[in-house]
């Protein structure tokens, strides 16, 4: 019998296989990256057929590593960059442009335009629990439209097809233009603003005014069912994909936060925390979105409130490779050590605008505070309390929200190597902060939800007696230094608004 689960991680700055055991461990990974294309200031792309041939890759890497063969494989579930959109000819399998990508800000004039027509940025948070922003699929799905010779009349004549990276990989490893399956699940179209949260179908009225014909969106399933088998002759050729959650979500099913009331913060390119808010709806009054955390199979379906932060490890990169100032993201931790403190410096990486809890696209980066006293050691602190201060603003957004103030937050992500960054994230909070011995739980979360399908775990349970801590760190820092910390933060990021019109 099979004794793995495999997840496929479509990630943003790279696409990864694992494979996972019976009791959540890691068995085998294979990543690799794709290139960030940035054609102007404000724009980001992706090459979605050199995602597709990373994802064969890696898939066929991670086997071979573990020394399996795909009949030891039980399931696959894909997990994915949210929001990043490719629009793609049904006959070919080729896309008409490249994937446009979440951080990117073009659509910006778009989401104006439609805010303009009443409402404004509110204008359909009631039916899909999301402000207008470039954030989200909609308005980058019309731009593919509107720029790209003859894409709307195909598109209306039923020949393109539109999915987010999900859906990409999933129709293509069902057969491409011979068979695909064209499915999508509600975590991935919640990030639309085009799902109705309460129905879970695509909404005719917002689809017409924002200039989506219904016939390229892909089908509504929940996000653990069985989609389809991998059909190309790869090294998964012939095994079920039942499994299918956005990353952010996917992270929150992995972390076990199944719960109402549970909450995780993923330290990835950008930083983004999920509570679970149980079968209820919560509409944010403090610049959260409300999303689908998940819906298994015919269960009910879960929701939660999400504070996304757009840039948090993505600053350290910046400082890698624009500034040149680091030559490892791990350097960031070295140079911070050794300063005591931020001598009174702020970073506030608006690089894609503010997102949560803001939602302002005119607001741009800014480095404040600067005084001769200041050096690489105070900047490098600054860059890593960014992440804390921008973390501790969605949290306090999140209590407000739900009344109900967090006890603890369950953390995972690239960044959470990073020790200095963890003891002043608990310092800022005045919580725990919580690791768990797989820090993979993006990539966990879509196997459970791949696994769950085929009774390879048999409930949520075996989520729950999976997860297992790693490390904690407990709050540390006198009130009145936190508070004038943060007081700062605040003050920094006015600074940053009113930069482009
Ligand atoms: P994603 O899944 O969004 O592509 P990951 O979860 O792999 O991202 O996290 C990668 C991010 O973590 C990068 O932006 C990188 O700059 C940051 N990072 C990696 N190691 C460290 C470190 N030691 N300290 C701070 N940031 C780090």
């Amino acid at each position: 019998m099979a004794q793995y689960v495999a997840a496929i991680d479509q990630g943003t700055t790279s696409t990864r296989c694992m494979i996972f055991s019976h009791s959540g461990e890691v068995v085998a990974v294979d990543q690799k990256e794709h290139k960030q294309i940035f054609p102007r200031a404000g724009w980001v792309e992706h090459d979605p057929e050199e995602v597709w041939t990373n994802t064969r890759e890696v898939t066929a890497g991670a086997l071979a590593k573990a020394d399996l063969h795909a009949p030891d494989i039980a399931a696959v579930g894909i997990t994915n960059q949210r929001e990043t959109s490719v629009v793609w000819e049904k006959s070919t399998g080729k896309p008409v442009y490249n994937a446009i990508v979440w951080q990117d800000t073009r659509t910006d004039k778009i989401c104006q335009d439609l805010g303009a027509l009443g409402g404004g940025q509110e204008r359909y948070r009631s039916k899909v629990g999301l402000p207008l922003a470039t954030y989200f699929s909609g308005p980058k799905i019309r731009w593919i439209l509107d720029n790209v010779e003859g894409a709307r009349a195909r598109a209306e004549a039923g020949e393109l097809l539109f999915g987010n990276m999900d859906t990409w990989v999933l129709w293509n490893m069902t057969g491409g233009p011979d068979g695909g399956v064209h499915v999508t699940d509600p975590t991935n179209a919640s990030r639309t603003l085009l799902m109705d949260l309460s129905t879970l179908d695509w909404d005719p009225e917002i689809c017409a005014e924002v200039g989506v014909p219904m016939s390229m969106l892909p089908e509504i399933r929940s996000s653990s069912e069985e989609y389809g088998k991998v059909r190309e002759r790869g090294a998964l050729a012939g095994v079920t994909i039942s499994g299918i959650l956005g990353d952010q979500q996917a992270a929150t099913f992995g972390q076990a936060c199944l719960t109402p009331g549970e909450a995780k913060n993923t330290y990835g390119t950008g930083n983004f925390v999920l509570l679970n808010t149980g079968t209820e709806k919560v509409m944010s009054d403090n610049g959260l979105l409300t999303t689908v955390c998940y819906k298994i199979g015919s269960n009910d379906t879960v929701y939660a409130l999400e504070g996304a932060i757009a840039v948090t490890g993505s600053l350290v990169q910046w400082v890698r490779d624009n500034l040149g100032m680091i030559a490892t993201a791990a350097d960031i931790e070295t140079d911070a050590k050794s300063v005591e403190d931020n001598g009174g410096c702020y970073f506030v990486p608006a690089f894609s605008g503010l997102f949560a809890p803001y939602w302002r696209s005119d607001a741009r980066g800014a480095i404040v505070g600067l005084t001769r006293f200041v050096n690489r050691g105070h900047l490098a602190r600054a860059v890593l309390e960014a992440t804390a201060y921008q973390t501790r603003e969605v949290i306090e957004a999140m209590n407000a929200d739900s009344g109900v103030p967090l006890k603890s937050l369950k953390v995972d992500g690239g960044m959470v190597v990073n020790e200095t960054l963890m003891q002043f994230q608990a310092d800022l909070l005045d919580v725990p902060v919580i690791r768990p011995v797989v820090n993979e739980t993006t990539a966990l979360g879509a196997a459970y939800a791949a696994g769950l399908a085929v009774g390879f775990w048999a409930s949520e349970d075996d989520i729950r007696n999976n997860w297992a801590q790693d490390k904690q760190w407990n709050p540390a820092m006198d009130e009145a230094t936190r508070e004038k910390l943060y007081a700062g933060w605040k003050k920094a990021v006015t600074r940053t608004f009113d930069w482009v019109e």
